[in-house]
C-alpha cells in the first residue's frame, strides 16, 4: 500500500467529510450534499486504487463496512434503493459511495452523476447519532 505525501491525494490529505466511524482499515464519512441526504462514503485509510490490490482480510473489512453503511441507511431512511459505486476515476484512492435513492429525487432512476430530471423533494438528513450507533453496533 502506497502512502503518498501531502498534496498528492485529497483522500490521503483530509478525512473527506464528517467522520461517522473509523478504524485502521477504513472510515465512513457523511457527504454534505443536500440533494442526496444520507449520502455516505466508505474510504480506505491507505492509498490503494483497486479492490484486487487489497489483501483478502482488508478487502473483506472494507466490504463489511460498505454493507454496514448500507444497512444503517436502509434502517434509518427506508430509501427506495441504495446505490453502491466504486469509481475512482478522478481520485484513484479506494472509496465506495453509498447513496440512498428515492423515486422523487432529482436524478432517479439515473445515477446521481447524470443530468437532473426534476427538482428533488426535500428530505431531512438521517439522524447522525442513529447512524453512528448502527455502525458501532455492527462494526464495533
Ligand atoms: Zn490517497
Amino acid at each position: 500500500m502506497t502512502k503518498l505525501t501531502a498534496g498528492q491525494c485529497e483522500l490521503c490529505d483530509s478525512a473527506g467529510g464528517d467522520v461517522l466511524w473509523q478504524d485502521d482499515c477504513c472510515r465512513v464519512i457523511a457527504v454534505a450534499d443536500s440533494g442526496f441526504p444520507g449520502f455516505c462514503r466508505v474510504i480506505l485509510q491507505s492509498h490503494v486504487a483497486e479492490m484486487t490490490d487489497l489483501l483478502p482480510d482488508i478487502r473483506d473489512r472494507l466490504l463489511k463496512t460498505v454493507l454496514a453503511t448500507e444497512s444503517a441507511l436502509r434502517e434509518i431512511m427506508s430509501p427506495h434503493k441504495i446505490n453502491l459505486a466504486c469509481l475512482g476515476n478522478i481520485i484513484p484512492h479506494l472509496h465506495w459511495h453509498v447513496i440512498p435513492r428515492f423515486r422523487d429525487d432529482s436524478h432517479f432512476p439515473d445515477s446521481v452523476w447524470a443530468t437532473a430530471r426534476r427538482v428533488s423533494t426535500k428530505r431531512p438528513e438521517p439522524d447522525r447519532d442513529r447512524l453512528v450507533a448502527h455502525l458501532r453496533h455492527v462494526l464495533g
